[in-house]
């Protein structure tokens, strides 16, 4: 069962907006509540490649992801709903972090390595089955152009998720994130500030 399997390529979160999130905005008795009604949604299977949270590699069980539609022209960054992943897709996503701490203890390169081939065989083998051809995909910290390169022909994906090509054309400040409709400015006014808080 993979009923989502393009959340896989879900952007990293742009860096300005690190350290903001709807879990932080709306508070932890909202997020143990929505954590808990995704993982419910398919029955505690992941949402991108189907695994049960039993038979799940790493860790047994799900984490939730917090799922936005990206504008890189505008910097804009609109917080669309909350899913379920097993370990391994979570961090296949968010594979700028992992990146960050990749050979530390806790995360030896062989897992990295797994990790990125785990990801790229739920992408091919839906692509297999929707007839696409497969020409790779590796994500990197800026992965949209990459994407788009790649596969400017992929339909949407769905109504209600949408990433826009345009890395670079918003400036720093630019980035904002949008909760219920209300907006939020970045937690991190400038990349000189944002190294500082996470170096
Ligand atoms: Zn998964
Ligand atoms: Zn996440």
């Amino acid at each position: 069962m993979s009923k989502y399997p393009w959340l896989l390529f879900h952007p990293n979160i742009p860096l300005p907006l690190h350290g903001l999130a709807p879990r932080v905005i709306k508070g932890q008795q909202w997020w143990n509540q929505t954590k808990r009604e995704a993982k419910a949604k398919l029955d505690q299977h992941c949402w991108a490649c189907g695994v049960h949270k039993y038979d799940a590699k790493y860790h047994q069980w799900l984490e939730a992801h917090e799922c936005y539609s990206i504008n890189y022209g505008k910097g804009e960054v609109k917080y669309v709903g909350t899913c379920a992943l097993c370990h391994a897709c979570h961090n296949y996503i968010h594979d700028g972090r992992m990146q960050m701490i990749v050979g530390s203890p806790d995360f030896p390169h062989q897992k990295y390595v797994d990790i990125i081939e785990h990801g790229e065989t739920v992408l091919k083998e839906w692509f297999e089955l929707k007839g696409w051809q497969w020409k790779g995909y590796k994500k990197a910290y800026q992965p949209m152009t990459l994407y788009f390169y790649l596969y400017p022909e992929l339909p949407p994906f769905s109504n209600k998720i949408e990433w826009i090509e345009g890395i670079g054309e918003a400036e720093w400040n630019d980035y904002h994130l949008i909760v219920d409709g209300k907006r939020y400015e970045a937690k991190h006014k400038s990349y000189e500030d944002w190294l500082r808080f996470y170096q």
